[in-house]
């Protein structure tokens, strides 16, 4: 009879259970020297060996020989617990419909001594999914229960237990597996099963399962199903897996990352076509962030250890560790503060989902346009780690300034000075951007620029971006480029910071 491979390679001692060493070495010692409890709260995420563990315990404390704590596995006691025909062992799933029922049942049950076995061993699973009166059903019989009695209660949830009954239990904690151990028994399981596996296949299934040990073995069976008797590749482990190619996502987050608004824009736009859910693809830029925040944190984390939920190929996890040198912490926190708002903003508009993420691809790919802390520090940054970052669009439009009669006019005949717009605003940008002057630039590029009379007027939009721009160390540099570009020795003046600037950045908040 074909058993899965879960099964089959389902641990029947003590020692074979994979990365819960703090739990099975003290069960062991327990049954060893019998002092086991009358009831056990085993909690931990799903595929991490509880009810295995739950097993191998009813197998222990009925077997007739049990060597160093672990059950025999021979004896008569283990055979019929094993092949489920022991009647005295009862597993009971609190998720099912008729698991409220079963508990109410074992009240009166325990009256009884077990009919072949030295122990009844009730594992309850799931047993945060009880009712209330459930739950006091169950807390009556955990109170004083027969010395012929035993309770395995296992969940996934402990927030959800009622206190009274976790203090009726000895609690044990199990762990996530490490993604090493869990590569390792993938590899014993292949030696033993003689199946032919690549390493790198074992390091996606060990992290796909997400320290789920049954998850990682049922990953590994899809894959041996699929091929017959070839040899599992990389190549195809990612396909049979279903993984989708996730090289898209992190060259979106690049080409936002170096300001390449058109490039980022085109991979949005092909995610889009290809029904790709907008919702999802900006949970996952948030969480690629997230990831190259972590490589920078931590230089030199290994692909096992950076407990990311993409999977990476090991080349694309070398692109995304290079491009962790690229960006900035300043950067990726601006990044995490877009993602994160416009993640909620689709949570709750599903109307709009492609102009938020539109927008939000945007805004990662040009800080310039938006105000705000976190926009100015990634600008900045950004400048003074050497990223280019394009200007936003020129305003070619100059700033009405409200025609006060505060300078009467000394003759008649130039009443205003005209002024006409700077034409040479990007040029002079990128001078600036090229003597390496990281703040000055980042300020000067969201000011509005005029010429009035050969005199360079920059109007800064903001009060600090005006305090800046005003020192003599960026006025020095300003000038400079400005005679660079102009060709000729340029005055430069400037401007007052106006008072009620629409900022481009309140242009969008209204458009989202
Ligand atoms: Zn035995």
């Amino acid at each position: 009879m074909y058993r899965a491979l879960y099964r089959k390679w389902r641990p029947r001692a003590f020692d074979e259970v994979c990365g819960q060493e703090h739990i099975t070495t003290v069960l062991k010692n327990q049954v060893l020297s019998s002092t086991v409890s009358h009831a056990y709260l085993f909690c931990g995420t799903h595929g991490t060996g509880k009810t295995t563990c739950a097993k191998i315990l009813a197998k222990a404390v009925n077997c007739e020989a049990p060597t160093d704590g672990s059950p025999c596995g021979k004896c008569s006691s283990c055979i019929a617990i094993d092949s489920g025909t022991a009647t005295d062992v009862l597993e009971i799933d609190a998720a099912s419909n008729n698991g409220v029922d079963s508990i109410r049942a074992i009240r009166d049950e325990v009256v009884y001594p077990p009919s072949s076995l030295k122990k009844r061993v009730y594992i309850v699973d799931e047993v945060h999914m009880l009712t209330d009166s459930a739950n006091n059903a169950l807390l009556k019989t955990l109170e004083e229960p027969p010395e012929y009695v035993m309770f395995v209660l296992a969940t996934t949830e402990l927030q959800k237990i009622p206190s009274t009954i976790i203090s009726r239990c000895q609690r044990f904690e199990f762990r996530r597996i490490d993604a090493e151990v869990i590569g390792d028994r993938v590899k014993h399981v292949c030696n033993e099963e003689n199946i032919d596996i690549d390493e790198e296949s074992v390091n996606l299934i060990a992290r796909l399962s997400d320290g789920a040990m049954r998850d990682a073995l049922s990953l590994l069976e899809s894959c041996t199903a699929a091929l017959g008797d070839g040899k599992i590749e990389y190549a195809s482990t990612e396909r049979q897996l279903g993984i989708a190619n996730n090289e898209e996502v992190v060259s979106l987050l690049r080409y936002a990352a170096e300001g390449n608004v058109s490039e980022a824009m085109g991979i949005l736009d092909k995610l889009y076509r290809n029904s790709r859910d907008l919702a999802t693809l900006v949970g996952q830029l948030n969480y690629l962030t997230r990831d190259l925040m972590v490589i920078q944190s931590l230089p030199g984390i290994g692909l096992n250890k950076l407990g990311s939920s993409f999977c990476f190929s090991k080349s694309m996890f070398e692109e995304l560790c290079s491009l962790a040198k690229q960006v900035t912490k300043e950067q990726l926190l601006y990044f995490f503060e877009v993602l994160s708002e416009a993640q909620s903003r689709l949570g709750y508009s599903a109307q709009n989902k492609k102009l938020v993420a539109e927008m939000a691809v945007i805004k990662l790919s040009t800080p310039l346009l938006v105000g705000g802390v976190d926009a100015l520090r990634a600008r900045v940054s950004a400048l003074e780690a050497g990223v280019p970052v394009k200007p936003a669009q020129p305003k070619t439009t100059p700033v009405e300034k409200p025609k006060i009669a505060e300078t009467p006019a000394p003759k008649a005949a130039p009443a205003e000075v005209k002024s006409t717009p700077f034409s040479k605003r990007a040029e002079f940008l990128e001078s600036l951007s090229r003597k390496g002057a990281g703040t000055v630039y980042a300020f000067a590029s969201t000011a509005s620029f005029t010429l009035k009379d050969g005199t360079l007027c920059i109007t800064p939009d903001s009060d600090i971006a005006e305090d800046k721009l005003s020192s003599p160390k960026a006025l020095e540099l300003i000038t400079a480029c400005a005679h660079e570009v102009m060709r000729a020795p340029t005055v430069v003046k400037i401007e007052k910071a106006p008072k009620t600037t629409v900022q481009t950045s309140m242009l969008f908040e209204e458009l989202l």
